[in-house]
């Protein structure tokens, strides 16, 4: 099930987290960008140019809050720490695909958990991030229209 906006800002009121400007602006642009990880400095960047008077320390502290309330997903790309708006709050050890030309990120419903746990029946799973990378069917449909119009490419 998709968190919504709203749900993410029950789950803060519910642990008596101030529902402050800034966390309101950070779930917003979180939920902007929904289907796509987003560096955490690229995040910092866009909090900061809004709230000229947040420290560094402030964003990453809302960041990790927003991490142990599961509403955040995080993984790391080339050392960067990426957060994505948790996409199911429900399952949060679902796996995604991730298309590597347009970075959209789709949530895979198979439990993914039960199939790991047939293969490994007497191992304790403390964590699990499976992700399948290749290209989207939007993207095959971009790219196939560009082999076939080449000019198109420069849009
Ligand atoms: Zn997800
Ligand atoms: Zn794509």
């Amino acid at each position: 099930m998709q968190l919504t906006l709203q749900q993410a800002l029950d789950v803060l009121q519910q642990h008596r987290l101030k529902l402050t400007h800034q966390r309101l602006t950070l779930l917003s642009y979180l939920n902007d960008h929904r289907d796509h990880y987003l560096n955490t400095t690229q995040i910092d960047d866009y909090m900061r140019q809004r709230f000229p008077n947040m420290s560094h320390n402030t964003v990453y502290k809302n960041i990790r809050k927003l991490k142990q309330l599961g509403i955040v997903e995080e993984r790391f790309a080339d050392n960067h720490q990426q957060i994505k708006y948790q996409c199911d709050f429900t399952n949060p050890l679902h796996g995604h695909f991730i298309c590597q030309n347009c970075g959209k990120v789709t949530e895979l419903k198979t439990n993914l958990t039960e199939l790991i746990q047939r293969d490994l029946p007497d191992y304790q799973i403390n964590h699990q991030q499976i992700e399948i990378y290749g290209i989207c069917p939007e993207c095959q449909k971009k790219l196939k229209s560009a082999n076939n119009h080449p000019s198109s490419l420069t849009n």
